[in-house]
């Protein structure tokens, strides 16, 4: 990947490492780290934290690792460490290393044991609750535990037997000796270990029944492994004292910078890994590769690309403000690229069976048309014209509004790529449903004009007799309150905002032949309907189900300006 295609711009944590480098700091060097925590998919946010730190190794030819940060075992497992690992690779990036917070568990340990030989750690026997009541308050100082003073020796060794399985979950806790009345609450004594009996950790099984605290292993991860920026979000950055304190007090071999950006918010949607566990595991979505989560997953399924969540990533900056990005600007993204990348083809969402009455039963004709109206080098396609057609329920009406282009009882209207047709008949069932349209042709006007009359509409038609029957899936999005997290604040659940109209389930669509032959990862615009892709995990070549990616046009932003001016 060069240089324009990261995606990730200018930015404040760029000028940092600029100046760094200029002050010869780090011997130049640059090593940045994505650490997620293998409890979840990853999201959009995380593709912001991934094109930032990934796209500074590529542009200052420096590295960038992938670090699971296992220290919750009883949140994480297996599967979310290969989802991750896939997700990464596929938005366009690749690691230097590859590491678990758990490789340094041992290292971690006698970093401990360190602290305790100097006075700086203890092992304190307060319950969660009493240390809670002790740590104090924003505006109170909290207060020293009575465990605080032990002597190295009874530390060390109850230290050791915590590690040695003695004392139960919650019974004791490491903690650094710091400073219980410091302004900053994170800097009160904060845990450093606790002991969590029962859990086969992912990596490292049934070896230990203590566990480092992420604020504790994090510092020394980083610097075990020789990362110069440590980038976070914002909530970080009153723990950074705390990040600062533990490479101060033990011998570190360097002292990563920690530097915080806001993170991403995005409307209509939720971006906690917690409530997106609780929408897989309550069923409000098919999975994490739902099409209408945040996930990296869900949206590669939805049909967006790489290179339009790199684009997105660069489009929305970094910086230390926190705000939250339209929907919008996300859409338009996969819209652009698709716009100028996917080939286009025919289906019919709603069909309305026409017989062209003039056009013999038995002709076919195969018509060549090209695949992109702008891009001649993406070729062409075959498409077969015959007597008995689909065209979709909206395109004819019977009373038009004024204005209405499309077909109607004795107007003309011209099929894309073929004829112009005139609607002759309307024939209805017995209970007064239009069930078929009979139309006649006007011979001349294939690739040309009509003589001595203009017809302004076009619409999309497939052949009855070669199209594909077809299941699209009209998905949208999530929720329909742009701040679902918020209004949940006020006391309601953010579930109660999710959008029911989020998919539309359409059987019985009639797609162009040429459709049969889409792989997953083929992505199209059905002309006049928006852009669609193969369902990776359900479709098949005896079933096709399309699911739409996005609409041709932004529908949200008039329904938006209505809401705002109300
Ligand atoms: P949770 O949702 O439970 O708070 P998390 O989002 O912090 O978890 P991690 O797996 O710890 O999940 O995240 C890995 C990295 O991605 C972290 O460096 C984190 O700061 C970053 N990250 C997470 N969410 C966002 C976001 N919305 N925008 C930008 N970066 C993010
Ligand atoms: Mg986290």
């Amino acid at each position: 990947m060069n240089d324009q295609d990261t995606a990730t711009g200018g930015n404040f944590i760029r000028q940092i490492i600029d100046e760094d480098i200029a002050a010869g700091k780090n011997d130049g060097r640059v090593v940045t780290r994505f650490p997620p925590e293998p409890n979840g998919y990853l999201h959009i946010g995380h593709a912001k934290s991934i094109c930032l730190n990934f796209g500074i190794a590529v542009d200052y030819h420096g590295s960038c690792n992938l670090r699971f940060d296992d220290t919750n075992p009883h949140k994480e497992n297996i599967e979310y460490i290969e989802a991750i690992k896939a997700d990464v690779r596929w938005l366009g990036f690749d690691w230097d290393g590859l590491f678990f917070a758990s490789d340094y568990f041992e290292q971690l340990y006698e970093f401990a044991v360190g602290l305790i030989n100097e006075g700086k750690a203890y092992v304190c026997d307060l319950t969660a609750e009493q240390i809670r009541e002790y740590r104090g308050t924003l505006t109170e100082p909290g207060r020293e535990s009575p465990y605080r003073n032990r002597s190295v020796e009874e530390n060390l060794d109850l230290f050791q037997r915590m590690r040695a399985g003695e004392f139960k979950d919650g019974e004791r806790v490491l903690r650094a000796k710091i400073d219980m009345a410091s302004p900053n609450i994170n800097m009160r004594d904060p845990a450093l270990y606790r002991i969590r009996h029962g859990v086969i950790h992912h990596q490292t099984g049934a070896e230990w029944c203590i566990y480092p605290m992420y604020d504790y292993t994090h510092p020394i991860s980083d610097a075990l492994e020789g990362i110069t920026h440590s980038v976070c979000t914002l909530e970080f950055a009153d723990h950074r004292p705390l990040y600062d304190w533990t490479l101060d007090n033990i011998p570190a071999p360097c002292h990563p910078q920690q530097i915080e950006f806001s993170r991403l918010n995005l409307e209509y949607t939720v971006m906690s890994k917690r409530k997106l566990t609780e929408l897989v595991s309550e069923g409000h979505v098919e999975g994490w590769d739902d099409p209408r989560m945040p996930t990296i997953a869900g949206m590669r399924r939805r049909g967006y690309t790489p290179a339009s969540i790199r684009d997105f990533c660069g489009r929305i900056g970094v910086s230390k403000s926190e705000n939250t990005v339209e929907m919008g600007v996300l859409e338009n993204c996969i819209r652009e690229d698709l716009n100028a990348n996917a080939p286009r083809r025919m289906a019919v969402l709603h069909p309305l069976k026409v017989v062209v009455k003039d056009y013999s039963p038995n002709r076919v004709e195969h018509l060549e048309v090209t695949n992109h109206p702008q891009n001649e080098s993406m070729g062409t396609r075959v498409l077969p014209f015959t007597n008995e057609l689909y065209i979709d329920r909206a395109d004819f009406m019977e009373d038009p509004p004024r204005g209405f282009k499309r077909l109607v009882p004795g107007g003309e209207v011209r099929l894309r790529n073929a004829y112009v047709i005139r609607c002759d008949e309307v024939i209805r069932d017995a209970h007064g449903e239009i069930i078929e349209l009979h139309c006649s042709h006007d011979a001349a006007t294939l690739g040309a004009n009509p003589e001595g009359r203009k017809v302004k509409g076009v619409i999309h038609w497939v052949s009855a007799r070669f199209g594909v029957t077809a299941e699209i899936r009209l998905y949208d999005r999530l929720f329909s309150h742009p701040a679902p997290d918020a209004a949940g604040k006020e006391g309601n659940d953010y579930k109660e905002y999710l959008n029911p109209d989020s998919l539309r389930t359409l059987t019985g669509c009639i797609v162009e032949p040429e459709l049969e032959h889409a792989d997953p990862g083929d992505r199209l615009q059905f002309e006049r309907e928006g852009y669609f892709c193969i369902d990776s995990r359900h479709s098949s070549k005896q079933a096709l189900i399309f699911n739409r990616t996005v609409t041709l046009r932004d529908s949200w932003a008039k329904i938006e300006q209505a809401q705002k001016s109300r």
